[in-house]
């Protein structure tokens, strides 16, 4: 049954003993599926919503609280499957914070109880994994375990063994015995791999790194866990015998690190409030650049002595909180899914959510991907979804609540004809996206197409956005890329007409406007080879791949007549790629449409006459006098267009990088160069001026015309 509408709507003073009961329940049910299971059921914001309520209504009522309440028990209880171990000294949790309000609080409580000795803190990020507590014995790793109910953990020793960050024996002088605490987690690049690879084979996909670094780690197998890339940072000495161990929680840290234990390179020393209230905000700014989750930092009093005369409550240190980040997963309402069709006619359900704050933006809208996704999923119209969105990273899916439903969700119907043009969806065996086949019919692939023709890095139209794409394609005005070039300023005009409503007032066209769109179009009809044939949108056909046909290709009509076989022969070309290109230039339709673009207007009426520049000509005449060079090109080059500058290298035989590193041959670094061009200062490596460049260019024929 569905208790959770009930509880949403609980004020704590007005709470029943039911309502109590039912939201213990709960969140014992969460807890449960978190700690044990490492399948959480509900976003982490949503435990913790959930859970100061449980507080708010045990201060209003705290005759009800019972030490089986989850507010009095650290984490969950060790699974079964594993050999339970008897931590000599319990594993705590860390009480929470989320407002400077309560950082202010907190700093305050600690200068009001230890005097000067609360100045100091050592600030940490708060790693987003899994606590483990390592026993070493004379130096050498003899048991590892998780944090259970902080009481009783799990033996994990053979899989923690399997860490290549945990030393399995410790150098320098180490005491002879160490109990050490710290968070095994998994790296965002390791998580992202492996959930890839369990996609595309039908395994395990995880919801987030936390979850994939506990669900690794407790697995029966330890050659499972072997295989899955965690990693691992001490933040604590749980006790230690035989060695005098140094008075603060820094340099214990510091002597960790002198054993050979990784820690973690962001801890700092920070002094008073202003100066917790700074690593916060410096670790929030970084933490879209680590590498890994970080949830929130954990602040400590630095005195281990301040600390001891502080001690615990029966699940928390009073020296320590966590001040937790804004969240990166919230839950939402799925309102409705919508389908929407690509250039390629590849139908992306996209989820309409409940619009939900979450990772610093408001979301509305989330990709679904395909069909399978869909299913995987299992997510219908009415679901609970957990919004997952970090970084800059495009928001998703993450899963759905299922808990949560009351029977009136509906399933997510994939169409079977596209919602634009009526034309039947395909699916092709072996691909993920199905596709509409309605081609340049369907008003969808037509604006798609159209807007990537025009695009920057294709036929460099400027002015045409959606709106007047949208606008043209509705009008009729335009059925294939090649009408554009017949657009007259009447046909623009159709958009001046009464603009009427505010809806349509938007995508008013003004005579001025329409006279530069003509003027635009006008000037793209000279183009270099490679970027028409990237205009043209052939499957999988980037601005790469459409360089390399034209660089081997003297003509379009060449290309045009290439098999796939032969097409096989250039680097780089693989079977799918010539297929497509073969497919694309066979199709009657296409053939007509690049017919009209290449056509003179004296001779056809329709013909748009673009004339195509060959790159083949100069690329086979000459040797490559950049060979073995690698140029990286940084900031905003006033001449040409840094993909033209590119281009133009790779011409010459040069290798074009993205980033700096010791075997850079020069950097070219134009207006605004950043942290590229003081990488190549600091490595020593030549950097070349626009001018320099030209000049280079110039030596070879090939300096922009201007
Ligand atoms: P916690 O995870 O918020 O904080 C304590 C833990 O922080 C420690 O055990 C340790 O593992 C970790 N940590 C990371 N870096 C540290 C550092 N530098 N120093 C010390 N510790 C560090 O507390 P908790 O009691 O383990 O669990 C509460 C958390 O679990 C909440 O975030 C809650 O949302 C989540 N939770 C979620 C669900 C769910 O259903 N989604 C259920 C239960 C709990």
């Amino acid at each position: 049954m569905n208790t959770m509408p009930r509880l949403d709507a609980v004020d704590p003073q007005r709470a029943s003993a039911e309502d109590y009961a039912a939201l213990t329940q709960v969140l014992e049910r969460y807890g449960r599926a978190y700690y044990v299971d490492d399948a959480p059921l509900v976003p982490d914001s949503e435990y913790d919503r959930l859970y100061h309520l449980l507080e708010d209504i045990e201060r209003c009522h705290p005759e009800w609280v019972t030490p089986s309440s989850p507010t009095q028990r650290v984490g969950g209880t060790a699974a079964q499957a594993f050999t339970p171990v008897t931590h000599r000294v319990p594993l705590m949790s860390i009480g929470d914070i989320f407002s400077g309000e309560e950082l202010e609080a907190f700093s305050a409580r600690m200068l009001e109880q230890l005097g000067s000795e609360a100045l100091e803190y050592c600030a940490e990020p708060k790693l987003d994994g899994l606590a483990v507590s390592i026993i070493y014995e004379n130096g050498i790793l003899t048991r590892a375990a998780t944090r259970g109910d902080g009481k009783v953990g799990e033996d994990v020793t053979a899989n923690v063994r399997t860490i290549k960050a945990v030393p399995l024996k410790l150098r320098g002088n180490f005491p002879q015995l160490l109990d050490v605490r710290g968070e095994v987690y998994m790296p965002r690049d390791g998580f992202a791999a492996w959930n890839e690879r369990a996609r595309a084979s039908g395994g395990k996909v995880f919801v987030n790194p936390r979850n994939a670094a506990a669900g690794s780690l407790r697995q029966l197998n330890p050659q499972i866990t072997a295989q899955r890339p965690l990693t691992f940072n001490a933040y604590y000495i749980g006790w230690a015998e035989g060695a005098e161990l140094p008075g603060t929680q820094y340099d214990r840290l510091q002597y960790l690190k002198s054993l050979g234990i990784p820690v973690n390179p962001l801890v700092k020393v920070v002094k008073g409030l202003q100066g917790l209230q700074e690593y916060y905000a410096a670790m929030q700014q970084q933490r879209p650049t680590l590498n890994y989750d970080i949830d929130g930092v954990v602040l400590k009093v630095n005195s281990i002595r301040a600390q001891e005369r502080l001690g615990f409550t029966a699940k928390v240190p009073r020296w320590a909180v966590a001040y937790k980040f804004p969240p990166e997963e919230m839950l939402t309402k799925l309102l409705a899914v919508d389908f929407q069709v690509g250039r390629t006619g590849a139908v992306t359900p996209v989820a309409r959510l409940q619009p939900v704050y979450v990772g610093g933006a408001t979301v509305s809208n989330a990709t679904l991907h395909n069909e399978d996704e869909i299913r995987r999923l299992d997510i219908r119209i009415g679901d609970q979804v957990i919004v997952r969105r970090a970084g800059d990273v495009i928001p998703q899916i993450a899963g759905v609540a299922v808990d949560r439903r009351d029977g009136t969700e509906q399933p997510v119907v994939f169409p079977t004809v596209c919602p634009e043009c009526g034309s039947a969806i395909e699916r092709v065996a072996g691909e993920a996206a199905a596709r509409c086949t309605g081609g340049l019919i369907c008003p969808a692939q037509l604006r798609q197409s159209i807007l990537h023709f025009v695009s920057r890095d294709a036929m460099d139209i400027e002015g045409f956005g959606d709106r007047i794409v949208e606008e043209l394609v509705g009008a009729r005005k335009i059925h294939s890329p090649a009408d554009l070039y017949t657009l007259s300023k009447d046909d623009l005009a159709v958009l001046m007409l009464d603009p009427g409503t505010p809806e349509r007032r938007a995508r008013f066209v003004g005579a001025v406007t329409a006279a530069k769109l003509i003027r635009n179009i006008e000037n793209s009809r000279q183009v270099p080879l490679n970027r028409f044939i990237y205009a043209l949108g052939i499957r999988e056909v980037g601005q790469a791949m459409a360089l390399n046909l034209a660089q081997h290709y003297a003509s379009l009509n060449d290309l045009m007549a290439a098999a796939p076989g032969e097409l096989m022969q250039l680097p780089d070309v693989g079977e799918c790629v010539a297929q497509h290109i073969a497919d694309f230039f066979k199709e009657p339709h296409n053939r007509e449409v690049i017919r009209r673009l290449l056509a003179k207007p004296e001779e056809d009426l329709f013909g748009a006459g673009i004339e195509l520049i060959s790159v083949a000509a100069e690329y086979a005449s000459a040797e490559k006098p950049l060979e073995g060079s690698t140029y990286v090109l940084t900031g905003t080059l006033s001449s040409l267009k840094r993909h033209e500058a590119k281009a133009l290298l790779q011409q010459l035989g040069a290798a074009v990088a993205g980033s700096v590193s010791k075997k850079t041959t020069a950097v070219v670094a134009g207006e605004a160069a950043g942290s590229k061009l003081a990488k190549a200062q600091e490595l020593n490596i030549p950097i070349l001026s626009e001018d320099d460049l030209l000049k280079l260019l110039a030596q070879y024929d090939l300096a922009p015309k201007t």
